[in-house]
């Protein structure tokens, strides 16, 4: 550790995201037991259905906690709750053996550079970082962005989604950059399955060889 990071730690120290107890992993054990009791993670393989990612990793399901968590993560600036998160997910077994080792790199499905403005961050893009970061794998920023400011997925039903999602997003300053590589791609939440989908076929069109999906919980 060298001198600032001692200095920020005496001035913000690291703290369990959940509980706000000072820990230096960002998760306590308590909460760490709280989360794996709820835990339901899973992989879906999508090979039946016309999908263009090949499987979809999930740790939670979207609900009661989990999501009040995730709520709270989305809109309030709790900057220090995504290294917390990106604990749980590399500390899941199903993660770590049967998902992330199949992929050479990670990138986040981006956000409209106006709600950025707003918002100040890309709470998936924190997560994803920090998650590649703990996995040592390559993460790989602005190989998409998010070209449509579109309203709120949440707001609308199914059909709704995938019409309002489509062609959203479109090559960033970076995509030559996932050119025959496995790509694991990080959202928050997955619902209908619509936003990585059209994420994941720009991903195609740039030539990544395989795509998977891996989110923090799935609706
Ligand atoms: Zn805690």
């Amino acid at each position: 550790m060298n001198f600032m990071e001692n200095v920020l730690n005496i001035i913000f120290p690291p703290v369990c995201g959940f509980c706000n107890e000072i820990n230096k992993n960002f998760l306590c054990d308590k909460c760490k037991r709280k989360f794996d009791e709820i835990k339901i993670s899973n992989i879906e393989d999508y090979n039946d259905i016309p999908v263009y990612f090949n499987e979809h990793y999930y740790l939670l399901k979207y609900e009661n906690e989990v999501r009040d968590f995730i709520i709270k993560y989305k809109f309030q600036e709790i900057s220090y709750l995504y290294k917390s998160f990106a604990k749980i997910i590399v500390n899941d077994e199903i993660f770590n053996n049967q998902f992330i080792n199949k992929y050479d790199c990670i990138i986040s499905v981006p956000i409209h550079n106006k709600r950025f403005k707003t918002r100040g961050y890309n709470q998936s893009k924190l997560i994803a970082k920090e998650v590649a970061k703990l996995c040592k794998k390559d993460f790989y920023d602005n190989v998409l962005i998010k070209s449509k400011n579109i309203v709120a997925q949440s707001t609308l039903d199914k059909l709704g989604r995938i019409g309002n999602i489509k062609n959203a997003f479109s090559n960033g300053k970076n995509s030559s950059f996932i050119k025959n590589k496995k790509v694991a791609l990080f959202d928050d939440i997955f619902t209908t399955g619509a936003t990585s989908n059209e994420c994941a076929k720009i991903l195609k069109q740039l030539q990544a060889s395989n795509i998977g999906i891996f989110t923090l919980a799935k609706d």
